[in-house]
């Protein structure tokens, strides 16, 4: 995506003082002049910042602000050792709340909207931002936070909540409740706000007809902001982003070289407005390309593709790179597998072997054919042979936060 004047003005802005505020880039630029960065080819010369980075900052190395200045600090859930602390000022929640107020409105929610809010609250970015983001709009935020399904039940048929706002897993997990105990008559959802983990055609559908809404993916992480940087809109052709506070780029994540437009990389975020912690060229993990030209919602943000995983996911067998959207892709092409499934790879007597467990409503003894089919067509789409198991539906496991797909159990 090209640098607009904008940004490179915003960036520049930020330079300028960047190493004066924070003692972070401060030594990790130590050996660059940052007044000599003028073009999009000089910015992309620059370091990447990662996780590991972050916290070695632990805890709050990240601070380019005096602490009269700090209003809150979140804090990103690292599944292994230490975690990450973002410290916000009153205008970085204030420009948070913008952002997240803008998603709402492109997903067509109105004041008298009723928003069910279940992703958690606490030190991690999710509920709080999804309140604020409702209250800016003038909505009434119904905030539940995760878990316990019968009280969601409850508040959703009582409340009359119109908008539910989820994880897909748990987006999911509600859309079978509702529909076994046959209530979906008196819940009144129109909308479903999802945060933006990797999803399947197929499980969106299901998702959608159990429900009875339209579902919009929303996109966001701790480091920046959190959610509501993006999102998609009535085309559900990819994800808008707010290009005016962030600035977006797509890079091998082997190379680090930037890719064209179009082609599936690793997305890497910089921090235009950002004061409590800005960041620069931060490495997401996440899996997604640039979508070329305008959309037909006639938004003038530019779009990136709905994630396509991490690139910790992404896995080498028998020489070849695959990861789970590739999966999804595959199987919700084929009638009579359903939108869960997960991939085994494991070592046997010397070589791989991947094994793909899918659900699927046929009876056991018709199975056969559609095992067939799958094994073909992963092989015509991923060039890898697999064993494939037909499940019934509910047996993979469900959760309320984010699924994994992909397991590989070989070392
Ligand atoms: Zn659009």
């Amino acid at each position: 995506m090209k640098m607009s004047d904008y940004q490179m003005e915003r960036i520049r802005n930020l330079f300028s003082s960047l190493k004066e505020r924070s003692a972070f880039y401060k030594e990790r630029l130590k050996s660059i002049d940052l007044s000599e960065i003028r073009t999009q080819a000089d910015f992309e010369k620059l370091p990447f910042t990662d996780k590991d980075d972050l916290r070695d900052a632990y805890p709050l190395g990240l601070q380019a602000v005096p602490d009269r200045d700090v209003v809150r600090i979140h804090s990103s859930s690292g599944t292994t050792g230490t975690p990450v602390i973002i410290p916000y000022t009153k205008k970085d929640v204030e420009d948070w709340g913008v952002m997240f107020e803008r998603c709402y409105r492109m997903a067509g929610l109105k004041t008298d909207d009723r928003v069910q809010i279940t992703p958690g609250y606490g030190l991690w970015t999710a509920g709080i931002g999804f309140q604020y983001g409702v209250e800016k709009l003038g909505a009434m935020a119904i905030p539940m936070g995760p878990g316990n399904t019968d009280k969601q039940l409850k508040m959703m048929i009582d409340l009359k909540s119109t908008v539910i706002c989820a994880t897909s897993s748990y987006a999911l997990l509600l859309s079978e409740e509702i529909k076994k105990r046959g209530i979906k008559d008196v819940v009144h959802l129109k909308k479903g706000i999802i945060g933006s983990e990797r999803w399947g055609d197929k499980m969106r559908r299901r998702i959608a007809d159990d429900l009875g809404v339209e579902l919009y993916d929303i996109y966001g992480l701790t480091e920046i902001y959190g959610p509501g940087i993006g999102i998609s809109c009535d085309y559900e052709n990819g994800i808008h982003v707010w290009d005016d506070y962030l600035y977006f780029e797509v890079i091998d994540p082997l190379t680090g070289k930037n890719v064209p437009d179009g082609q599936v990389g690793e997305l890497v975020i910089t921090t235009l407005l950002k004061e409590g912690a800005p960041l620069l060229r931060y490495r997401t993990h996440d899996l997604t390309s640039i979508i070329p030209g305008e959309c037909p919602c006639g938004s003038r943000y530019p779009r990136i593709d709905i994630i396509a995983g991490r690139t910790d996911d992404m896995v080498k067998v028998k020489g070849v790179n695959m990861f789970p959207a590739q999966f999804d892709e595959v199987l919700s092409g084929i009638p009579g597998a359903e939108s869960e499934y997960q991939v085994m790879i494991d070592h046997l007597d010397g070589r791989d072997i991947v094994t793909v467990f899918f659900e699927t409503l046929l009876p056991e003894k018709e199975r056969a054919e559609l095992e067939k089919d799958v094994v073909v067509r992963i092989k015509a789409a991923i060039n890898v042979t697999v064993i494939p198991k037909a499940v019934n539906v509910g047996d993979l496991p469900r959760s309320e936060k984010k699924t994994n797909r992909i397991f590989d159990n070989r070392y």
